[in-house]
């Protein structure tokens, strides 16, 4: 007998993280799966002899584990488990050297190439050998699939939040209650800077990571293990031999701040804004939102990061004095934060307090204040608890930068996507070294629940290079009164705006609106769309600001004479951009539909909508139901499309491209009946299929799937470790069918 080995990107779940199985007879060969997911070839894209693809069918089925459909190889030989596991051992013990030098001390030592290339290594040889791979791996730091909800657990030890002080008076009056409860005036006391992100528990188990909970309510928060694992500055585990040079048991509970840097939260708000999500008003909530991510992928994208400052064993303080923790959690290789300060004095502490104050704007993260705790853990204990914070700790919160000023009039302007931001218009006021005139209401629900009116006095905030946002009215002053009103018309070009139902925002959806104009025609020319080379920031700037392309239409009706009165333009570049143009004609149908920039209709959405509904005409006349059978298209998507369509504007626009000859035919994806107007949803792990692939045979049979569960489910198909949609599915009366069924009905 020989053990088949099946290495891979294996998608799996938490516990399996590889299979084998028996092979007879089958010589060593590497596989592939096709482009048709079902199909099996081998590495020269062949199809494969019956018995082999018997045997992968063999596989699946028995260890219930999905393989990626991009690449997978059998291994046949006895290779050389013990030199690889070596190999292997020292690959990782060499990235975790650089990922603490990188993440956790901001010191590289070597290039991104040459990390990437480490983990490539490592990465190619845990496929060679996949029963090598263990959670602890660098290469594991992103696994699993979304979940479908986040598990309760109950914390070793409340995690209690601080009392908060604004001025020296409060923080002296601390001061005494700390001498008189415990007698004594020579108390020591570590300041550090109060990170504005949320707070989190690690726990880790002989040296591993084994769980990360939120704070939750304090007694019981959620178990985002999988969302914290993709945090670089978190190890995921540490040498026995480091711990125990540090001082610190192998089990152990380590307490911190979890935040979004700066840098990223303006990145990844700025990317949302394109694409027409809502954004985030502060780096605090994106983080709270980012950790609680179903899908680990997402939170990996957002460069989040840690600082831990409390060590537990058995829920209780670990160290002596607090200083000493905060020094054994740096040399474990957590990343303290460094702008920590052992004082002996309350004079210390509020120089420190001092000090930083100027100088948060510095930091490459938020910060909302100083936190001073005693440095004692003896002095801890005997301070106590009052009912939800210590007694030896507290919080001193800083002043925002801002200032109260009268608020004359509010402004609904239109960005690049549409969307209408609304801007207050301010009497003039200085803050932090700035003249500000516009500050940010965000959106009218934020409005709402300030209770702003025009005349109003206002206090603005201006925090780090965020741009300044109202955040109370004063109302010292007499109250304005006049209402805001919510927006009708778009105060650029004049169009109805709209709001969709459950979103905050409104929008103008004219697509000649010229707010929108640059943004839209660089879209539509761009290469994934039109592909139309050369047409560029400095061309479209030109073409807008002479009147020469108001819409994505004229584009089509540009002449060499019109490209040749603009700058730096000669017979040879006009003429090569006129046949550009002229190439873009050829593209197919979904490079059409996705270039006229309907709101949330992205490349993938815009592929779907051309197969199913096979041309432009037939599209433009889909109501909100029909849409819905497309897949991925909710109800959100459907009414975004239906409503650019209903724009006189936005058809004649469409008409025109089609004069201009572009592809509003294409091919329509055929589907069979067997299963039509049946919706299921699928729940749990599957055996055989992947839940894509189920998915696809489902809708190929001219079913839809879901992602909840309504009366209007028809089927719910449970794989193993089903959660609440299961529940759910019980409670309505909805009929739950297993694999095998769903198989038959498929057919
Ligand atoms: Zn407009």
């Amino acid at each position: 007998m020989t053990i088949l080995l099946i290495t891979a990107h294996i998608a799996r779940d938490p516990g399996i993280d590889f299979g084998a199985t028996e092979g007879r007879g089958i010589e060593a060969h590497r596989f592939r799966v096709g482009e048709d997911r079902g199909q099996l070839l081998d590495i020269h894209g062949d199809e494969l002899p019956e018995d082999k693809a018997r045997c992968f069918e063999n596989f699946h089925a028995r260890y219930n584990v999905q393989i990626c459909p991009d690449y997978f190889e059998y291994n046949l030989s006895a290779m050389a488990a013990k030199d690889a596991e070596k190999k292997i051992e020292a690959l990782r013990e060499k990235i975790r050297h650089h990922e603490h030098l990188y993440y956790v001390l901001d010191n590289p030592a070597i290039s991104d190439a040459e990390f990437d290339k480490l983990m490539q290594q490592l990465k190619d040889l845990e496929s060679e050998h996949p029963t090598l791979v263990t959670p602890d791996s660098p290469t594991q730091r992103v696994g699993g699939k979304p979940r479908e909800g986040f598990v309760k657990v109950r914390h070793s030890t409340p995690m209690l939040s601080l009392d908060n002080t604004y001025n020296e008076e409060e923080l002296r009056g601390w001061e005494r209650r700390v001498h008189e409860l415990t007698g004594r005036k020579d108390v020591d006391y570590v300041c550090e800077l109060k990170l504005d992100g949320m707070s989190l528990a690690l726990i880790y188990e002989d040296g591993r990571l084994a769980r990360g909970v939120t704070r939750g309510d304090g007694s019981v928060g959620e178990d985002v293990t999988l969302n914290v694992r993709t945090v670089r500055s978190i190890p995921l585990s540490i040498p026995k031999e480091r711990l125990k040079k540090a001082g610190i048991p192998v089990d152990f509970e380590v307490r911190g701040e979890l935040l979004m840097p700066t840098a990223s939260f303006k990145r990844i708000n700025e990317e949302r804004e394109k694409n027409g999500l809502p954004t985030f008003a502060n780096p605090r909530n994106f983080t709270a939102g980012t950790v609680r991510q179903l899908d680990a992928n997402i939170t990996a994208e957002r460069r989040m990061d840690f600082f831990p400052y409390i060590l537990l064993q058995n829920g209780r303080t670990y160290f002596d004095r607090h200083s000493k923790t905060l020094g054994a959690l740096g040399d474990a290789g957590f990343k303290v934060n460094p702008n920590h300060k052992l004082v002996h004095s309350m004079d210390e502490v509020w120089s420190f307090i001092q000090g930083w104050e100027g100088k948060r704007e510095s930091l490459p993260y938020e910060i909302d204040g100083i936190v001073v705790k005693v440095d004692r853990t003896a002095l801890q204990d005997e301070l106590g608890f009052t009912g939800k914070a210590p007694r030896w700790a507290i919080a001193y919160k800083y002043a925002a930068r801002g200032g109260v000023t009268k608020l004359e009039n509010i402004r609904w302007q239109t960005g690049r996507t549409g969307k209408l931001t609304p801007v207050a218009e301010l009497v003039p006021i200085p803050i932090g070294g700035t003249t500000v005139r516009n500050a940010t209401l965000h959106n009218m629900d934020e409005i709402r629940r300030l209770g702003v009116r025009i005349g109003d006095w206002v206090r603005v905030e201006r925090g780090g290079d965020v741009i300044p946002k109202v955040v109370e009215v004063d109302k010292e002053h007499p109250r304005g009164d006049k209402d805001v009103e919510d927006p009708e018309k778009c105060q650029v070009c004049g169009n109805k705006v709209v709001r969709t139902e459950g979103e905050v925002d409104y929008r103008c959806v004219n697509a000649n609106c010229p707010a929108k104009l640059l943004g839209t025609i660089l879209h539509f020319a761009s290469r994934g769309v039109m592909n139309i080379d050369g047409m560029g920031d400095a061309l479209v700037t030109q073409l807008t600001e002479r009147g020469l392309v108001k819409n994505v239409a004229d584009i089509y009706k540009l002449t060499k004479a019109d490209l040749l009165s603009l700058e730096r333009f000669a017979d040879k570049s006009a003429q090569n951009i006129l046949n550009e143009i002229e190439n873009s004609k050829q593209l197919p149908l979904e490079r059409v539909i996705y270039g006229l920039g309907i709101r949330m209709v992205g490349e993938r959405t815009a592929q779907f909508l051309a197969e199913h509904f096979g041309s432009m005409e037939a599209l433009e006349q889909a109501g909100v139901e029909e849409l819905q059978n497309v897949d991925e298209v909710g109800p959100r998507i459907a009414e975004s499309i239906v409503e650019f369509f209903s724009i006189p504007a936005n058809r004649k626009l469409v008409e025109r491209l089609g004069q201009a000859g572009l592809a509003f035919k294409g091919k329509k994806r055929e589907r069979g009946t067997k299963l039509a107007g049946k919706t299921f949803v699928l729940t749990g792990t599957l055996a055989t299929y992947s839940r894509d692939e189920a998915k696809k045979m489902i809708e190929d049979a001219g079913g839809k799937v879901t992602g909840s569960v309504s009366k209007k489910t028809d089927y719910v198909v449970a794989g193993t470790d089903a959660g609440s949609k299961l529940d759910k599915a019980k409670e309505l009366g909805v009929a739950v069918i297993d694999e095998q069924e769903m198989i038959r009905l498929v057919g």
